[in-house]
């Protein structure tokens, strides 16, 4: 039963055009429209909080207030804690707030926000939390909240509206979840603030049960078979051939991929680890499992050149195997075809040259996919579908936050090499501003003469947009320094590219480039990075470029160049090392669209959950749509239509 709006008393002809307008057009779209906050505090989301943003909160003090009575001006300090998270409170000439607010106590409190240091600069705080009157804010443009409000207390009061229960009744119960009805009439209609996070929290864990029924339902660890009956003795004696001791995250890595090759379901697993953490032994050490039970395993790497350094290593490190090179520059294409067919290779390392309908396999087991969001969803797929299992392996130097990796992998399915092999010094990383090039000049002209490598990376190639680009910048340095220039950018052909690549590592000179060097370029007396407009670029970006340095026992030194006010941002790079960390504040100040791509990110948007707080939460519903999707009656029991449904809706997506 769905109402049309025009039925309910105090809206006119007017007003349902304007409710239209906002597409708006039951009862239905009216109850799902939701409040975007309450009276004249307005709580800020934990996906609102910005830096430098003006914030209310609600939230718990959580430790003495500290008063400062002898600086300049009176202040007082203190913590509190809010969405799982501690920030600290200064605030100026409050002498008796001491004496009014206790550890333990809730407050509503207002002011700036930092988000480098979790820091408020509190302007306004309330201890009277207060509860009679809470009225809804709407925000519908040129419709009043007053109406909105009644016409809703109407369609409840009349029954106008129909909210069926979507999650399955042994999970409301588990956790004892308002229904879904109840929900919206609490968060239209409270009677007080406990009820808002009542119907709050219910509704966050629909969303995310619904987010995760499509994520889990997506993904291959659903798809059957039998358990991978490898021959551990051969797996041994390979492993003793390697000449240094894996590291304990790389041994924790390689257990978690036997451990899925002895399920019953094929292997969905997303190695992480940064550059220089060693993820190609482990990758290594999985092929040899299928390869000792009859099988081929297939690796693809994003470019010719990143294909040809691992088919290099491996064949090194394995020369007992039968290796293929298949790339678009391939010798006797049509021979290495064929001989992969007839599985006279055991592993075929290739670019996406390898998704070809000719490239066919003649027991494909698994499959391992370096850099994957360097690919489409289809190029994977495409690949995928060649092998008879189904297995499949990511690896990542992108240190994506722990929480997108965990929604969009499942929380067993990630395994993380922090530490590094070879523990080399830090980089040292220094903030320079635009003004004070000559610094920067002198220090190229310098670590050139002592026979090292630099790299100069702006973010555009032509001025479209970006003042600091390839051509104004090589004018730039032709002018100022002595050192030899090469460049490498999008608009050059892949020969190009690659004579000028070459040309770069023979002799110690420069290299111009936009972020195409993010991936995968290894030049071991590489020690200068120099980034321009630094401001145009994530943390984790600018982690992974100034990752491009610092792989010899020299002293290595990262410039970030910008006018703009973005100093602190930029600073916090001099003091974290942790890409994971530095992903994190990405994804607060940018969003998760960085790191799974735009087209994707989409999914992303919620109204309820926040992708950082919430990942407690997240995990807890994957669990059940987990144990929900492989219950016996899933695919049959009627009460499961609707989910079955929905599965088969998002998968067309
Ligand atoms: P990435 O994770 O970027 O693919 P690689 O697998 O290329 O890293 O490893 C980087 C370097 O570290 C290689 O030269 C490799 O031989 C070396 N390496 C890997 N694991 C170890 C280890 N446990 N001890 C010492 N060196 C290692
Ligand atoms: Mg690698």
């Amino acid at each position: 039963m769905e109402i049309k709006l025009d039925k309910i008393d105090g809206i006119g002809p007017q007003t349902l055009r304007k409710l239209r307008n906002a597409n708006i057009w039951s009862t239905y779209d009216l109850i799902l429209n939701i409040p975007k906050g309450y009276q004249d505090f307005f709580i800020t989301k934990p996906s609102e909080m910005k830096h430098n943003a003006k914030i209310t909160l609600k939230a718990k003090v959580v430790s003495q207030l500290k008063d400062n009575p002898y600086g300049k001006v009176f202040s007082t300090t203190f913590d509190i804690k809010v969405y799982d998270q501690v920030i600290h409170v200064i605030i100026f000439n409050r002498k008796y707030l001491s004496k009014q607010v206790r550890e333990e106590q809730e407050i509503i409190i207002q002011g700036t926000y930092n988000l480098y240091r979790s820091q408020l600069l509190a302007t306004e705080i309330k201890t009277k939390i207060d509860e009679t009157s809470i009225k809804p804010i709407y925000r519908i443009k040129d419709v009043s909240d007053y109406l909105i409000h009644q016409a809703v207390k109407q369609i409840f009061d009349k029954e106008q509206v129909q909210i069926f229960e979507i999650i399955p009744k042994y999970l409301i119960e588990k956790y004892r979840l308002i229904s879904r009805y109840d929900a919206y009439m609490k968060l239209h209609c409270p009677k007080d603030f406990s009820e808002i996070d009542q119907a709050i929290r219910r509704l966050k864990y629909e969303e995310t049960f619904f987010l995760e029924l499509k994520v889990v339902s997506d993904q291959s660890s659903l798809i059957p078979r039998k358990p991978k009956n490898y021959d551990i003795s051969f797996v041994k004696s390979f492993i003793k051939t390697i000449p240094y001791e894996l590291t304990h995250d790389q041994k924790q890595a390689v257990n978690d991929i036997y451990r899925d090759f002895k399920k019953d379901h094929a292997m969905f697993r997303l190695i992480q680890g940064d550059v220089g953490s060693g993820k190609t032994v482990v990758a290594l050490i999985a092929i040899m499992a299928v390869i000792s039970m009859g099988e081929q395993a297939v690796f693809m790497a994003p470019t010719t050149l990143l294909a040809e350094q691992q088919y290099h290593t491996y064949v090194q490190m394995a020369p007992h195997l039968r290796i293929a090179l298949l790339t678009q520059k391939t010798p006797q294409k049509k021979k290495v075809i064929e001989d992969i067919k007839n599985h006279q290779y055991d592993l075929v390392v290739g670019t996406h040259a390898l998704i070809e309908d000719v490239v066919k396999f003649s027991k494909l087991g698994l499959v391992v996919i370096d850099e994957q969001h360097k690919f489409g969803v289809d190029t994977r797929g495409q690949l995928i579908d060649k092998s008879h299992s189904k297995d499949v392996l990511y690896l990542t130097a992108t240190p994506i936050p722990r929480t997108l990796a965990m929604m969009t992998f499942g929380k067993q399915n990630v395994s993380i090499i922090k530490e590094k092999p070879k523990q080399k010094e830090p980089i040292k990383t220094l903030y320079v501003d635009k003004d004070n090039l000559d610094l920067i000049y002198k220090k190229i002209d310098e670590e050139i003469a002592q026979g090292h490598h630099a790299y100069v990376v702006v973010p555009a190639i032509t001025s479209n947009h970006v003042d600091d680009n390839i051509e104004s910048t090589y004018e730039l340095l032709k002018a100022n320094v002595d050192a030899q220039i090469h460049m490498l950018h999008g608009k050059m052909t892949k020969q190009e590219q690659e004579a000028s690549m070459q040309a770069f590592m023979d002799k110690p000179s420069l290299l111009l480039s936009t972020t195409m060097i993010e991936v995968g370029i290894d030049v071991q007396t590489a020690t200068l990075m120099i980034i321009f407009s630094a401001e145009h670029f994530g943390l984790s970006q600018l982690h992974q470029l100034r990752g491009r340095i610092g792989r010899n026992d020299l002293s290595n030194t990262c410039y970030l160049i910008s006018g703009k006010d973005d100093v602190e941002r930029l600073t916090l790079l001099s003091k974290i090392d942790d890409g994971f960390e530095l992903a994190n504040y990405d994804l607060k100040l940018r969003g998760p669209g960085d790191f799974i791509g735009s087209d994707q990110s989409g999914f992303l948007k919620f109204n309820f959950i926040d992708i950082l707080s919430d990942q407690k939460l997240i995990e807890i519903a994957q669990k059940d749509v987990f144990e929900l999707l492989k219950q016996k009656d899933f695919q049959t029991n009627r009460k499961y239509q609707y989910l079955r449904n929905y599965i088969k809706e998002s998968m067309k997506i």
